[in-house]
């Protein structure tokens, strides 16, 4: 089977958007793939360095999600990026012979900086997060990395690191990773912005039934269907968004009729979203609920993984020291 690598920055428990963007991505990939999963903790320190003390129970948080949401260690590694120093390793091996321009011109850098505008990000490490992406890539030998378009200009430059790891060392170690462009559904959050936890738009995997409902009730819809009798456009309603998420082809059609005659109300359209999105999540959150009592077997099962990947890196870094001259056993 060809290897794939993904990973996530652990911001706490995971919302839909995460779910429908990536993870269900990732539950079907490792019925396809080898694959490496990791808990990307260093990364999260380039933006969280200066108040860090939430990252450890953002991950554990995360990690639970992960196995409840179907991420299963018989089939996949998941690990602890933290847990495998040699990420840390081959991050500065690669610095050493990586251009400061080709850091700088990645586009999602300046993007992130603006995004991120109330945090001081002129940093060391922000700057090089791309390469420790592609060190984590490349200690794997991953042949695909499930990428988003944004993500293609981080693929493209741990490509060019690759070619002139090659070229200068004369040694052949690692493989050229390949994007895996999976089509994934735009996910609004509840007021159309990108569903985002720092927005506070998102609607959790773990979501109580409750909680759904309410959210759905608050959710944006067409905005220029002000009245029952007014027709409206599901097109550019995110409720109707959040049906295609959740709700079968015979509910996809009752609301995109109703909602074009003025048939239906806004208010049975919310409901019955909510109806069905509190069924898709409940098997998740049953599993969820008993991953909360089981911290212990969380504990081992990250260990495990993390021993599994660093096997791995580890075989490659030692290539990398011996073909960079600087193997001393
Ligand atoms: S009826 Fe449904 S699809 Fe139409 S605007 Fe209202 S919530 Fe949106």
């Amino acid at each position: 089977m060809e290897r794939v690598l993904a990973g996530i920055r652990p911001t706490g428990k995971l919302h839909w958007g995460n779910y429908f963007g990536a993870i269900q991505n990732w539950i079907k990939l490792q019925d396809q793939y080898e694959c490496f999963f990791f808990i990307a903790d260093w990364h999260s320190l380039t933006t969280e360095y200066a108040d860090s003390s939430k990252i450890r129970g953002w991950t554990i948080e995360l990690v639970k999600d992960l196995f409840a949401a179907g991420v299963d260690p018989e089939k996949a590694t998941l690990f602890l990026q933290s847990q495998v120093p040699e990420h840390a390793e081959l991050h500065l091996l690669l610095s050493m012979m990586t251009p400061l321009g080709w850091l700088e011109r990645v586009p999602t850098y300046k993007d992130m900086q603006q995004e991120l505008a109330s945090k001081e990000l002129n940093t060391y490490g922000f700057l090089g997060y791309p390469l420790l992406q592609s060190a984590d890539i490349l200690l794997y030998n991953a042949k695909k990395v499930p990428v988003g378009e944004d993500q293609l200009p981080h693929l493209e430059m741990t490509r060019e690191i690759v070619r002139r790891f090659h070229f200068l060392t004369g040694k052949s170690i690692f493989v050229e990773p390949q994007p895996l462009l999976t089509p994934t559904p735009r996910v609004p959050g509840m007021d159309r912005r990108k569903m985002s936890k720092s927005f506070g738009n998102a609607i959790y995997m773990d979501d109580s039934p409750e909680e759904i409902t309410a959210k759905a009730m608050q959710t944006l819809t067409d905005p220029a269907r002000k009245l029952r009798s007014d027709p409206g456009n599901p097109e550019v309603c995110t409720v109707y968004d959040f049906h295609k998420l959740v709700s079968d082809k015979k509910t996809l059609e009752w609301a995109d009729q109703g909602c074009r005659t003025a048939g239906i109300g806004c208010v049975d359209c919310k409901k019955a979203m909510a109806k069905n999105a509190i069924e898709f999540f409940k098997e998740f959150r049953e599993k969820r609920a008993a991953w909360d009592k089981n911290d212990k077997q969380l504990f081992e099962m990250i260990a495990e993984g993390s021993k599994r990947a660093q096997k791995v890196a580890s075989a490659t870094l030692q290539k990398v020291r011996e073909a960079m001259g600087i193997q001393w056993n």
